[in-house]
């Protein structure tokens, strides 16, 4: 995720609006790309489509080969143009970075960012193999969590006589929030993979949606709000705000700046409602709470230290999307000891 996964993209926003937002002016200046030799090569690259030994064939306009290309019916359809403009765009800054990134090297000098981003070595069609990868099995933790409190609620515990709905008044809840960490973390394996224009906004606003509901959720399950007319309370004011906040992203302006502060705040409030409640509950599983905001505070100190990518591939931000797996594990763990903890009080309750 790049907007704001989980809990760690808190710092390493910070660290990017510090770093990128004051110093550099503009997240898509960095020390790499403002280099002449490097914007040369691109420009070069984007006219003739060499670069060294490697041919960029997306650069190539079918006017310039005679009608090799032209004879295919899609290669005049405005959208494969478009297509093999954005290609032969990515393909060149990748290429010159490769090469800038290697005379660099071999004057001892340490990698610098292109573009806001570090230089990672592609393998296949993805830009950012390890941070995809690991975002896919960010994804398949949040399924199997899911899968087995699924199981739990409507097959192992007992449900209400009456309606034959759960005892745990949180069910619904957990089911939204498992949908849509799956989708900001899809979303986020996709953006990994190519980044452009529409999956940048699509990683962004998933992972915005994620954390305004977790952040409703986490002050319903700690302030214990059962009452449906009080949900809609707390709930209404920050749905508003982060529906607006998803639409001003997308349709007005993506700035960096205003949304990592809107991130901030709103995964500040619910880490601390989570950590109060730890401290003051009697809940049995609260120990694993406290793992988990612990563990989330440590996974931010990988964000904040912003180091390239060793041997091209893991970079900060890939070795938090690592450590955001046992979390999820132990997260979705704590969700059904909680379903649980509640079942049997309220069974003996109403005993
Ligand atoms: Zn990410």
């Amino acid at each position: 995720m790049a907007g704001c996964g989980g809990g760690g993209w808190v710092f390493r926003l910070a660290a990017v609006l510090v770093v990128v937002g004051f110093v550099l002016g503009s997240v898509d200046a960095s020390l790499g790309d403002v280099d002449p030799q490097y914007r040369t090569c691109v420009e070069e690259c984007h006219t003739t489509g060499i670069i060294g030994e490697n041919i960029v064939t997306h650069c190539q306009s079918p006017g310039n080969d005679g009608t090799s290309v032209g004879s295919y019916w899609y290669a005049q359809e405005p959208l494969y143009m478009e297509w093999k403009q954005l290609n032969c765009r990515t393909d060149c800054r990748y290429y010159c970075m490769v090469q800038r990134e290697g005379e660099r090297q071999s004057r001892g000098l340490s990698p610098v960012k292109y573009h806001g981003k570090w230089p990672f070595i592609r393998v296949s069609v993805f830009q950012e193999p390890l941070s995809a990868a690991l975002s896919a099995v960010n994804l398949l933790m949040h399924f199997t969590g899911w899968l087995s409190f699924f199981l739990l609620v409507n097959y192992k515990l007992p449900v209400r006589p009456q309606t034959k709905r759960t005892y745990y008044e949180y069910t619904g809840l957990w089911h939204i929030y498992a949908i849509l960490s799956m989708n900001a973390w899809f979303w986020s394996s996709i953006f990994h993979t190519r980044d452009i224009d529409l999956t940048e906004k699509l990683d962004y606003s998933s992972a915005v949606a994620l954390l305004g509901y977790s952040l409703i959720l986490s002050l319903l399950r700690t302030f214990n709000v059962k009452d449906e007319a009080t949900r809609v309370m707390f709930a209404a004011p920050i749905l508003a705000f982060v529906t607006t906040h998803i639409l001003y992203l997308n349709f007005y302006e993506l700035d960096y700046g205003w949304n990592m502060k809107v991130c901030v705040v709103m995964a500040v409030v619910q880490l601390l409602a989570w950590a109060i409640w730890a401290g003051v509950t009697r809940h049995p599983s609260r120990f694993k709470l406290w793992v988990v905001v612990f563990g989330g505070a440590l996974a931010m100190l990988l964000e904040l230290y912003d180091f390239p990518p060793y041997k091209g591939y893991a970079d900060a931000h890939s070795l938090w999307h690592a450590s955001t797996i046992p979390l999820t594990y132990l997260w979705w763990s704590f969700i059904k000891d909680d379903a649980e903890f509640r079942t049997s009080t309220l069974i003996k309750k109403a005993k």
